[in-house]
């Protein structure tokens, strides 16, 4: 059975050590795709579905994004995320977001609430705590450190781990969303592509991107929005553009990998890292789940 109408991919994040077992995550991303496939065959809209998914991978606990965030080099958490409506070209991002439980719910609320794109800091913390957000008290207690055993970057790179969902659905609506807590260790205010539109995230009439690796590398070639101009005014199929533009990350010595739909409902997840955690419905209706 073709599922060509509608589809969806995530990712846990770029970045797999060869001695660990991933079953668990594995399985999680299985039956968020199983969730996703359900909902988008009820005819649910791909933002909805690409935002409750970052939102369960957020609230698990076992990827380096919400519950599963690792400190930068203060001991503080400080969040990114943002999505992308491709049907309007609207879209929401927050970026040094501490102390809220679900940063792409913050993200959403800033698209449908606000003229802006993007919050930060202080800024986003008091526009999240005035729409009622889900607060963390203490975080400490809160936060998993996911993945902080995962010595996963080449030498000279920053460990990285992320989340991000893509959909197609079946009004042919594209969609993107990417929820981190950003590379090991970052400075203080270091703020990554995920939260920025274009690099971490991307979607409009052509394809839908979410990127997860060193960030510094998507946001100097803006691979989101590159793979689907590749689409768009390269005249690139989607397998093409996407592994072109990561290879553009590895060329500047960066690492990382992406999760990717078309309008067409193709999939490309490629990587130039240690693995990627990713998970697909995939054109012939199967569902891949993997760690590398
Ligand atoms: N891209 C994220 C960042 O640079 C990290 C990651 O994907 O793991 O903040």
């Amino acid at each position: 059975m073709s599922n060509k109408r509608f589809t969806l991919a995530l990712h846990g994040g770029a970045g797999a050590k060869r001695s660990h077992d991933y079953s668990v995550e594995i399985a999680h991303m299985r039956g968020l795709i199983e969730a996703g496939r359900e909902r988008l065959a009820a005819g649910a809209a791909a933002l909805d579905v690409v935002v409750e998914t970052v939102a369960a991978l957020e609230a698990s606990g076992l990827y380096i994004a919400g519950k599963g965030a690792s400190p930068n080099a203060d001991g503080e958490y400080e969040l990114d995320a943002s999505l992308m409506d491709g049907a309007t070209s609207r879209a929401g991002s927050v970026a040094a977001l501490q102390g809220f439980a679900s940063p792409i719910r913050a993200a959403r609320a800033v698209m449908d609430q606000t003229p802006h794109v993007m919050l930060a800091g202080e800024g986003a913390m008091a526009f999240a705590r005035a729409q009622g957000l889900e607060t963390i008290s203490d975080p400490e207690g809160y936060y998993t450190r996911a993945g902080a055993f995962e010595d996963n970057a080449p030498p000279g790179g920053l460990p990285t781990g992320t989340v991000g969902c893509v959909a197609l659905d079946q009004d042919g609506r594209l969609a993107a969303a990417t929820s981190t807590a950003g590379v090991f260790g970052k400075l203080p205010g270091r703020v990554g592509d995920s939260p920025i539109i274009g690099a971490g995230a991307w979607a409009d009439g052509w394809a839908a991107v979410s990127c997860t690796g060193q960030g510094e590398y998507f946001i100097r070639t803006a691979v989101g929005a590159q793979i689907a101009h590749r689409i768009r005014f390269g005249g690139q199929g989607l397998d093409e553009a996407a592994a072109g533009a990561i290879q553009g990350v590895a060329d500047l010595g960066g690492h990382g990998g992406l999760v990717s739909v078309d309008r067409d409902g193709n999939v490309a997840m490629p990587f130039a890292s240690s693995g990627l955690k990713r998970a697909a419905l995939m054109p012939d209706g199967s569902i891949l789940a993997e760690a590398f």
